[in-house]
């Protein structure tokens, strides 16, 4: 079966590809939710906004989603609060449970139907060692104000002995919502444009191959953030994969999450019931068949599950636990980055949004310090070290003797992903297909695969 995520079934309008110079306020780079979210809450408050889309909006990671829409996020408060505190860990959670409803009020300001669905989240496991784990986090939710509890009870017939609840969370169809957003943000001199992708950005000047854009804001909403210099984000986050399949003829209510090994996620959207899971730090694990294992696990799990769409998509990994958001370096005052969500960016991407808002319109955000870009490093940094050689070691392969294929942002030996078909790199997750055509960045360059050795 091909891969098509079910979101990409609707019909997404298309827009032109940028040509020629033109002024703008805001220059929002990327047309995925976090993007699209940027641009209509500047246009909102009356800013002429102008977004370039490398391909076409909706399409990446974004209409690869689960679309969750939750501030449960596994352990995420018990580990913010090891790392940063209980203080931050509080803001964070206050700052993700008010997403939620900041876009509920965005559907109900443009009447937007896009099957948002209002429920409980749950985090389950079958394992005792993880019992005291989401009794701990359970507290912490409630203590920061969230309305958290624990059952023994399961809704999914999969064997389990403890289950987080979290009330007041919700799930969407990701594409209905940002194909709404896009239509509300072209007028009154804000426009979107397709196929643009932007090369290099200089001194307020936003380039593509065919064109500037000069802005006195740039938000960088790629995803990866494709700028090497300043920032260093090449050297702070990863992207991991994962997997989803849509089936018919399963049903059940509320949406889920295994904390054991494995890491499945559940949620219905109509008909369809939509488990993932098979998580793994791109670039590696090309020779496991993962979409035959997830089927292997509906077949056990939920026997008459018809498989009918199956599709991947990969996110940025934050190192410590929280979102990049403001301005991008200390050398670019006026230009600002959103990235890092580790597979949270439902929420994150609102939180996003009101923050660069804020900066940009001169408001104050009570969140904005937690998830500067500027912050320390924290007591303890996940999976940075091996980035950190891969990219080194990259960077020196690309400056001595090139080897193909190698990633054209850094140099980093790519390897061969047989889910998907597509070159990878383990070190910033950019994505090639078999021509050596760029799927997704940072890299903003094709492979020359005429080059191999
Ligand atoms: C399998 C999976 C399941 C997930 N499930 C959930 C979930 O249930 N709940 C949740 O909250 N989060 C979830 N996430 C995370 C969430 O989907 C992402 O964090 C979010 O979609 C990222 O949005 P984005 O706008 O930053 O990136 P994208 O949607 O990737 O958008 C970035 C855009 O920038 C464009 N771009 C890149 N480079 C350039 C350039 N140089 N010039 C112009 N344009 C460029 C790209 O083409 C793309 O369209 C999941 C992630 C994955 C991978």
């Amino acid at each position: 079966m091909p891969s098509k995520s079910l979101w990409l079934e609707e019909d997404i309008p298309k827009f032109e590809t940028f040509d020629g110079s033109c002024d703008t306020d805001v220059a929002v780079i990327g047309g995925g939710i976090t993007g699209l979210t940027c641009a209509y809450l500047l246009k909102k408050s009356g800013l002429r906004v102008i977004l370039l889309e490398a391909n076409r909006i909706c399409r990446e990671t974004s209409g690869h989603t689960t679309a969750k829409i939750t501030s449960q996020q596994r352990l995420i408060y018990t580990d913010l609060s090891e790392r940063w505190g209980k203080e931050i860990a509080h803001k964070y959670a206050t700052a993700s449970q008010n997403a939620i409803e900041q876009i509920k009020n965005v559907i109900d300001e443009l009447a937007i139907e896009c099957d948002f669905v209002p429920q409980r989240a749950y985090t389950f496991t079958a394992d005792t060692k993880n019992i005291s784990a989401l009794e701990e986090e359970a507290a912490l939710a409630k203590s920061f104000g969230i309305d958290a509890g624990i059952s023994t009870e399961g809704e999914l017939p999969i064997p389990m002995i403890s289950t987080m609840y979290f009330e007041n969370q919700a799930a969407f169809h990701p594409v209905k919502y940002m194909r709404a957003l896009a239509a509300a943000i072209e007028g009154e001199g804000s426009r979107i444009y397709e196929n643009s992708r932007v090369l290099d950005v200089e001194d307020g000047a936003v380039k593509t191959d065919k064109g500037t854009v000069n802005a006195s804001h740039i938000i960088v909403a790629t995803h990866y953030p494709f700028i090497n210099f300043p920032g260093l984000y090449w050297l702070k986050m990863y992207q991991h994969r994962s997997f989803l399949l849509a089936v018919k003829g399963v049903s059940f209510d509320n949406m889920h999450l295994s904390l054991d090994s494995g890491g499945h996620t559940f949620r219905m959207s109509g008909e369809y019931a939509i488990i993932g899971g098979a998580d793994h730090k791109t670039g590696k694990e090309g020779e496991i068949d993962h979409y035959k294992i997830l089927a292997g696990y509906i077949a056990e799990n939920f026997p008459g599950a018809q498989i009918t769409h199956q599709w991947s998509a990969q996110d940025c990994m934050s190192p410590d636990g929280l979102t990049y958001i403001g301005q991008y370096g200390k050398s670019t005052p006026n230009m600002y980055v959103a990235s890092g969500f580790s597979k949270w960016g439902m929420t994150n991407s609102m939180i996003s949004a009101r923050i660069l808002h804020d900066k940009i319109t001169g408001k104050e955000n009570e969140f904005s310090d937690i998830f500067s870009p500027e912050r320390p490093v924290s007591k303890s940094v996940k999976g940075i070290g091996e980035n950190v050689l891969e990219a080194t070691a990259g960077y020196a392969r690309k400056i001595t003797k090139p080897q193909v294929p190698t990633c054209t942002h850094l140099g980093c030996k790519l390897e061969w992903n047989d889910d998907e078909k597509s070159w990878d790199c383990p070190c910033h997750g950019s994505r090639f297909d078999e021509n050596g055509k760029v799927l997704q960045g940072p890299a903003v360059r094709d492979l020359d695969l005429t080059d191999s050795n």
